[in-house]
């Protein structure tokens, strides 16, 4: 009896530890991004964004869940096959989930963050990430540190910040606008490391890294505490 109310106790903080995190997380709503020709979808605790590329859009992340993301762009009269190309900043299950709503766009992300999705590094304990059902793996582009994809009129830049994932990317897009993914926490202002980061240290000198680059853009568009 004492060690089932020590289990019990022991997975009611596991699961508040888990899920705390979110509440401190807010996401922009659905729409147009102030001042920016960006659309936000909100998708549970975060956000992915719309691009647009003349008659077609550029995708960074793709949020957690697929149906609500389909609802939501579909809402917003935005056509999934006309996504040239998912970015994506980790590979997070949160940051992939509608992945397979763009079948004709390339999936870019980190060549660090290979090892996420073959299997040969854990992202927990005994979890490990995966693509969605419906991702060809054919479709993906693994980028460089600082290697620039020209697409839809735009220039996409990644930047490598590991530490929340091994393969942790932001993206500068024309050099005007960045996508931070969970690269920090954005408290008031604040830049702190982002819960359930893999490794803080790591997280830390690329925060620092951040720090240095942040002044150089418009606008920074994070994924779960908006648009600084
Ligand atoms: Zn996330």
């Amino acid at each position: 009896m004492y060690i089932l109310s020590v289990i019990i106790i022991i997975g009611v903080i596991i699961a508040l530890a888990s899920v705390l995190p979110m509440c401190f997380m807010h996401p922009l709503a659905s729409g147009k991004v102030e001042d920016t020709d960006i659309t936000a979808i909100k998708n549970r605790s975060n956000n992915l964004f719309f691009i647009p590329a003349g008659e077609n859009w550029i995708v960074v992340d793709a949020g957690s869940d697929i149906k609500a993301v389909q609802s939501e762009i579909e809402r917003l009269s935005i056509d999934a096959g006309k996504v040239l190309g998912v970015f994506l900043t980790h590979t997070d299950y949160d940051h992939v989930a509608s992945v397979p709503l763009f079948s004709n766009a390339t999936i870019y992300m980190s060549e660090h963050e290979k090892q996420m999705i073959d299997g040969s590094t854990y992202r927990q304990f005994i979890k490990k990430n995966k693509l969605p059902r419906g991702c060809d793996t054919d479709r993906i582009s693994y980028q460089s540190d600082n290697q620039t994809v020209d697409l839809g009129g735009h220039r996409v830049r990644s930047i490598w910040v590991p530490g929340h994932t091994k393969g942790s990317a932001m993206y500068a897009v024309d050099e005007k606008y960045l996508f931070t993914g969970d690269a920090f926490k954005a408290d008031k202002r604040e830049i702190t490391v982002h819960p359930y980061t893999m490794d803080r240290r790591q997280a830390l000198k690329s925060i620092r890294k951040i720090q240095e680059e942040c002044g150089k853009y418009e606008k920074a568009f994070t994924a779960h505490y908006g648009c600084l």
